[in-house]
């Protein structure tokens, strides 16, 4: 090793150490799963010569791609909802992976990008994801909402949230059973599991990865995906993520962009994200691309308005904001010539903005991640408008080695105990939409 790689090792070694302020046990968790991230154990079924993989009632051979349609009920009469599920599989041992898009029907990136991945561009032979070089198998399910896709919702046609309703129950409400078999079927029996969500209606977030950082697969693959911002999570309740982590299945969120929009930055990110895991699980060939710093954030505080009417967002989601800097307007069309400004109450990175602009007074319309230490490291990535682009949102990101990057602990805790809390109904579906248990994760 030379000189300077032991001082880029050392460097490593104390900015990925865990904060202090972080409370004992938690820190103790994640303290724990850093250094099993490091060196991952594997799954069992990693270890096997690959045979047929067994997919529902079907089956696929080595070294092959196959499509089936995996109905989400079981129903002799009405409408099945026979999901497209894509198996590719490997002819070397390797992991399970599965890629999931729009759990909510609404939220277009990950039918985007999982559209994309499936295309010749990156499958097939001589392609990054060839099923002859592969170690492992893919799963990739563009759309898995399909009634709430068709009808342009988040919801399931019985107006719950799929993501709110895991592990489900064969004999439940019509969401819980789908929840049933979609979490036995396509998540069980997986290794690690990417997540594809969008911000949902209302709002826009800058590409981020929600993740348990204490479960050891899941921050293996937070850190993997080589992306800026990492939010340090549990999964909302009766959300596919808690009831995955809870059998230690590795399992991240990836949040970019709105619901109901395009967005080609976004899908470029996650694009690049899963590449990335799959090159850091030695699925395929290749280097993973890494960013310059990583924001590890356990808590985030509100931007929230003082006045209602209509809002104008004046700095996007991405940018980094100054303590008492104007972010939005709020004009009232009662009140012809008033106008009131929301400040932002502390320095930091906007992970999260309003684009509905209507608002009463204590709406949310910022979502920040305060930063403090690393300050400078975070300038150094903004572009001349301050905004945080991220790595691989437009053209190939680089390779670094992991030493490199330097990682940035953000301080604090989740409004009400989850990442999305701060926003509730006031951007949400009309009331009669929101079933009584609903959190505000999207
Ligand atoms: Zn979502």
């Amino acid at each position: 090793m030379s000189d300077s790689s032991k001082r880029k090792s050392a460097k490593n070694k104390s900015s990925t150490k865990v904060s202090n302020q972080l409370p004992r046990s938690r820190r103790k968790k994640v303290e724990q799963a850093l250094e099993d991230g490091v060196n991952p154990k594997g799954s069992p079924r990693s270890k096997k010569k690959p045979k047929i993989h067994r997919f529902a009632r079907s089956r696929v051979k080595v070294g092959t791609m196959r499509t089936i349609r995996f109905p989400l009920l079981e129903t002799e009469m009405g409408d099945p909802w026979p999901v497209r599920v894509t198996v590719i599989h490997g002819s070397k041992p390797g992991p399970v992976l599965t890629l999931l898009g729009a759990v909510h029907g609404d939220e277009l990136i990950g039918p985007m990008a999982l559209t994309h991945l499936l295309g010749t561009q990156f499958c097939g032979p001589d392609r990054p994801i060839d099923p002859e070089n592969l170690a492992g198998t893919i799963r990739i399910v563009p759309v898995v909402n399909l009634p709430g896709y068709r009808m342009r919702s988040r919801y399931f046609p019985d107006g719950r949230d799929l993501n709110r309703e895991s592990p489900g129950s064969s004999k439940g409400n019509t969401t819980s059973r789908v929840a049933q078999r979609v979490f036995k079927n396509i998540i069980k029996g997986s290794d690690y599991v990417v997540d594809v969500h969008t911000a949902a209606r209302g709002r826009t977030n800058l590409p981020q990865i929600r993740a348990d950082l204490a479960d050891p697969a899941s921050n293996l693959m937070a850190r993997a995906f080589g992306i800026e911002v990492i939010l340090d999570s549990l999964g909302p309740r009766g959300s596919f993520r808690r009831s995955a982590n809870e059998m230690d299945i590795g399992y991240v969120t990836y949040e970019g962009g709105g619901a109901n929009a395009s967005d080609a930055g976004a899908v470029q990110v996650v694009l690049y994200g899963i590449l990335n895991i799959m090159r850091s699980l030695s699925m395929i060939s290749g280097n993973p691309s890494r960013p310059q710093a990583r924001l590890l954030a356990h808590g985030s505080q509100w931007i929230r308005a003082d006045e209602g009417g209509l809002l104008d967002m004046r700095t996007p989601a991405g940018r980094f904001v100054e303590e008492g800097e104007i972010v939005a307007t709020i004009t009232d069309p009662e009140r012809p010539g008033a106008i009131a400004t929301v400040i932002s109450p502390v320095q930091g990175l906007l992970i999260c903005t309003a684009t509905n602009p209507y608002v009463n007074s204590g709406a949310p319309v910022g979502h920040i991640l305060p930063i403090h230490r690393g300050r400078k490291t975070v300038e150094s990535m903004l572009n001349e408008d301050r905004i945080l682009v991220p790595s691989g949102t437009d053209g190939d990101p680089p390779w670094r080695e992991e030493t490199e990057v330097d990682e940035i602990q953000v301080e604090g805790e989740w409004f009400e105990g989850s990442v999305d809390g701060g926003w509730h109904s006031e951007h949400g579906p009309p009331m009669s939409q929101v079933s009584a248990e609903e959190e505000a994760e999207s």
